[in-house]
């Protein structure tokens, strides 16, 4: 039996997206005039119209891309497209998605918001000339440290420059209110809350609207062009219901079996580095295991059946020290050693016993060899 750590990774689908999605996945092209066209268009109103509610804004807010990712993307460049002054605001710590999309914009300069010690943005000061767009996380997906987003919109628009919120990680765990929180565009990502691989949320104001990235047949406002996964639309829109439902006993749960295994690995193991701080999601624990690499420490752990994440799932593979933990000064012979624990819904006590159980002499391997 394998015991899931790696949460903010992906996560199985909640039995409502499960259900949800067969129901819809006869649906036929949602732009078709007749019946059955009408039908999918139904389905799809439905599962537009619950998004908004839930997440604070109007249904025609609501753009469904294929990921997290293509969210990212398309606001940040069709923000950017927009502006005037080849000017962005970013932070040292956003995923690839938001960091490469910044990176390969045309001719922009990049002023990037300082981070302290556990990753959380410290300094907002170049929020104060305009841009022609200011991104920022809502919690980081490794550290899982949660940003003073509010404070971020507040300062950019006071100067007239739009904010794309990348709220990935943070959506079916934090409650989230568009309007109130004033952003220009959000990215979210079903996957993440117990809906389906494959599609994700954009929410993008009125005006200023991103200007598309891709063309085509015009669906979802000409923001994200191509037929629309009615399916997908409708299983997201479930999982996130049931998700938000949670969110009170989920954070209280959750939180109580982290903090568990965080005053397990502290009492059992010397020399341990925490690189996560409140406030952060419930959800994560980040810690580093000087005198070991991530990847042996992953190694180690999969063959007793422990599924967690050396930095982000992202980058596996590679065996490199994260940017995020660079941004936050680490040093290089710290942060290698580092792993991610992200817990969810199916997480047990036994889960937790289960690797303070072992994890004491998996941290003695992998510093032996
Ligand atoms: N942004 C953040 C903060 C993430 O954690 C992720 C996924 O790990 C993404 C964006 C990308 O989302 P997706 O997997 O839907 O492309």
């Amino acid at each position: 039996m394998s015991h899931y750590f790696d949460y903010a990774a992906t996560q199985p689908m909640r039995q409502v997206a499960i259900d949800a999605w067969v129901a819809a996945s006869g649906a036929v092209n949602s732009g078709a005039q007749y019946a059955s066209g009408r039908k999918a268009r139904s389905v799809l109103d439905d599962a537009r119209e619950k998004v908004a509610e839930i997440l604070g804004c109007e249904p025609i807010e609501v753009i469904f891309t294929s990921s997290g990712t293509e969210a990212d993307n398309i606001a940040i460049q069709g923000l950017y497209r927009l502006g005037t002054t080849n000017r962005v605001v970013s932070t040292p710590i956003e995923h690839p998605a938001v960091r490469d999309s910044v990176a390969q914009l045309p001719d922009a300069q990049v002023d990037l918001l300082p981070v302290d010690r556990y990753s959380h943005v410290s300094d907002f000061s170049a929020l104060d000339t305009p841009a022609d767009v200011a991104t920022c996380m809502w919690a980081n997906n490794e550290t899982g440290a949660i940003q003073p987003v509010a404070e971020i919109v507040r300062r950019a628009t006071l100067v007239g420059t739009p904010v794309h919120i990348d709220a990935v990680q943070v959506t079916g765990k934090l409650p989230i209110d568009f309007h109130e929180l004033g952003a220009t565009t959000l990215a979210a990502s079903a996957h993440k809350f117990g809906g389906p691989r494959g599609i994700g949320l954009l929410l993008a104001k009125r005006s200023p609207a991103p200007q598309p990235i891709a063309f085509g047949g015009g669906q979802e406002r000409g923001i994200r062009p191509g037929t629309v996964d009615v399916a997908s639309a409708s299983a997201l829109a479930a999982a996130l219901e049931e998700s938000v439902s949670e969110i009170d006993s989920e954070t209280k749960r959750v939180g109580a079996l982290r903090d568990q295994l965080r005053a397990g690995i502290l009492s059992s193991i010397d020399n341990v580095i925490l690189n996560c701080e409140e406030p952060m999601l419930a959800s994560h624990l980040h810690v580093s295991f000087p005198g070991t690499d991530g990847d042996s420490l992953i190694m180690l752990l999969d063959s007793l059946g422990i599924e967690a994440s050396t930095g982000s799932a992202c980058h596996s593979g590679v065996n490199r020290m994260s940017h995020v933990l660079e941004a936050m000064n680490v040093s290089d012979s710290d942060g290698i050693g580092s792993l991610r624990f992200t817990l969810g819904r199916n997480t047990t006590p036994a889960d937790v016993e289960y690797v303070l159980a072992q994890l004491p002499d998996v941290v003695k391997r992998a510093r032996s060899v």
